[in-house]
């Protein structure tokens, strides 16, 4: 087996690329509208009720007809996640990462038409749709390496007359909740994640995100994973999520969403109920209000770059996207000088044409909950710098808007807007900003932008959030080379795609038995 070694992302600099990408995007356009049934095992559900994904930068357009699952459908999805565990618990190891690996080749030949999809469906610029791709593929060929791992004899001390083992087993149903925003990355990791480990899943992608969800369904079918390992069931969150979520024989629940959802599933799977063998295991990962700190010995441009390309990326919807610069007061007005340049120079729109940097928020609810927050930056004494009004089109576009003279404890220092917004806050100096920095419920991503070696030491001490970058933008984790999660309200620290994340998924039986 080759060593894990991180995909590769297209160079769309390469004429054959970009004409490969126009001409998945048409082909997906062909296929607007199309509906999709729920997969429950081999069976492919449809039900009286259903519901539309819409393209944000074309709102009528119609990407798919999608099945709206009720607690029914979650009960069926059930029955066949529990069936389908009791053979595939006992599924070799080897065999489980091989689905894996396979499925991996198959997501890497229809690259194209997964970016294409994503394009349409979530507005991904043409990068960030292909990163979020070589990321699922990532997850794919990195966690079928650590099954293996885990698989392998497990060291331990043994005593005289007895033989000791410990196997690491899996635990059950699972559910997996995955946000829109990384539409294939984190479904298909934490779907991959426990179903290599030995457990059934019920997948419940974003009702933004559907589409996505289902290319991934294909892909395992065509991997050949046996029907109900994997169950797909689109529908409303707060039905069918909120009915497997308190479902007793529900053994895990792995979500990755908002900090609201993320905590009512915390609160519900706390809750025993009638015929509930064991305590849930639950790993919420949940938002982020990360900042980037930029001190008075840097180069103010790369840092200004930095702060840009982290912020407005993908419209500024990660969860690792740098929503407040803190900016020492020497250096103050020159950074912001810089990153209002900087920011009025990147292009909105339609990303199905690759010129454009920035395309649509999600949904009418993101603009509008965007558009307020950046009213009440202003109305809290903000200045505006760069944008804060809607971009042409006939889709949810809004331009790339930095927010200046933000005060600590603003409500736009403080919630997360998931937007492209930046607040830019003027620290005393570089202790300040540690404590500016520090000071929100979150804690999951964050940069430091100094040249001053007791400065980086102090950061790394005290910067208190799960993934910290120096002298380079907050967002864009690799697999296996910075694992990710967050701190505080952030989440559990999962740190996906690191060595840890499958232990999430196991649990270890300790044998021994006498001998002589
Ligand atoms: P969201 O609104 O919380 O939704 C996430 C998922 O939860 C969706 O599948 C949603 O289904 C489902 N859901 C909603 N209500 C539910 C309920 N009562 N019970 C069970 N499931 C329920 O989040 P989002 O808008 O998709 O994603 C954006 C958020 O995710 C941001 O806060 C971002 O920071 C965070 N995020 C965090 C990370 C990380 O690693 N920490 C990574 C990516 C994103 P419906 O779509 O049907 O409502």
């Amino acid at each position: 087996m080759k060593e894990f070694k991180n995909d590769s992302y297209t160079d769309f600099s390469i004429p054959e690329n970009r004409k490969k990408m126009e001409e998945a995007i048409k082909k997906a356009e062909s296929e607007l509208g199309k509906e999709y049934p729920l997969i429950i095992g081999s069976e492919k559900v449809t039900l009286d009720e259903k519901f539309k994904s819409f393209n944000p930068a074309e709102k009528e357009q119609v990407i798919g007809v999608f099945q709206k699952a009720d607690k029914e459908a979650g009960e069926k999805a059930m029955q066949k996640a529990l069936e389908v565990f009791c053979d595939w618990r006992f599924v070799d190891a080897q065999e489980r990462a091989e689905y894996l690996f396979k499925a991996a080749d198959i997501m890497r030949r229809k690259r194209f038409e997964i970016d294409a999809w994503e394009i349409l469906e979530e507005g991904k610029g043409w990068l960030e749709a292909d990163a979020d791709v070589a990321e699922a593929i990532d997850f794919l060929e990195f966690y079928g390496r650590e099954m293996l791992r885990y698989a392998e004899e497990q060291p331990l001390v043994q005593i005289s007359g007895e033989k000791a083992e410990l196997f690491y087993i899996p635990l059950g149903v699972g559910i997996v909740i995955s946000p829109w925003n990384f539409p294939m990355a984190i479904l298909c990791g934490m779907t991959s994640a426990a179903l290599v480990t030995g457990n059934t899943v019920i997948l419940k992608p974003s009702s933004d995100s559907p589409k996505i969800g289902h290319l991934f369904m294909e892909i395992l079918e065509e991997a050949g994973l046996p029907p109900g390992v994997v169950n797909y069931v689109t529908g409303s969150g707060s039905v069918v999520g909120d009915y497997l979520v308190k479902h007793p024989k529900t053994r895990f629940i792995t979500f990755t969403g908002s900090k609201e959802v993320g905590l009512r599933i915390v609160e519900q799977a706390a809750i025993t109920r009638e015929g509930q063998k064991w305590v849930k295991r639950v790993v919420v990962e949940m938002g982020g209000k990360d900042a980037i700190i930029v001190d008075g010995e840097t180069n103010l441009d790369s840092a200004a770059e930095g702060v840009v390309y982290s912020a407005f990326g993908f419209q500024g919807q990660k969860c690792s996207a740098c929503s407040r610069a803190i900016v020492v007061s020497k250096v103050y007005d020159e950074f912001l000088a810089c990153v209002a340049e900087k920011t009025k120079k990147l292009t909105v729109g339609p990303t199905k044409y690759y010129e454009n940097y920035m395309g649509a928020v999600i949904n009418e609810k993101a603009y509008n909950s965007i558009v307020s927050y950046v009213e009440k930056g202003k109305e809290e004494g903000g200045r505006l710098l760069a944008g804060g009004e809607s971009a042409e089109g006939n889709g949810y576009f809004i331009k790339p808007t930095v927010i200046a003279d933000v005060k600590p404890g603003d409500t736009i220092e403080q919630e997360e807007i998931f937007g492209p917004v930046l607040a830019v806050i003027k620290a005393k100096d570089y202790d300040d900003a540690i404590k500016i920095a520090n000071d929100t419920d979150y804690g999951l991503t964050g940069a430091v932008y100094t040249e001053n070696r007791e400065k980086i030491d102090k950061a790394k001490k005290l910067f208190h959030c799960g993934n910290l970058y120096f002298n380079r933008k907050c967002t864009g984790a690799f697999v296996a080379v910075h694992p990710f999660g967050g701190f505080n309200m952030s989440g559990t620290d999962s740190k996906a795609g690191g060595r840890d994340y499958l232990l999430l998924f196991l649990q270890a039986k300790s044998i021994s038995e006498k001998i002589g």
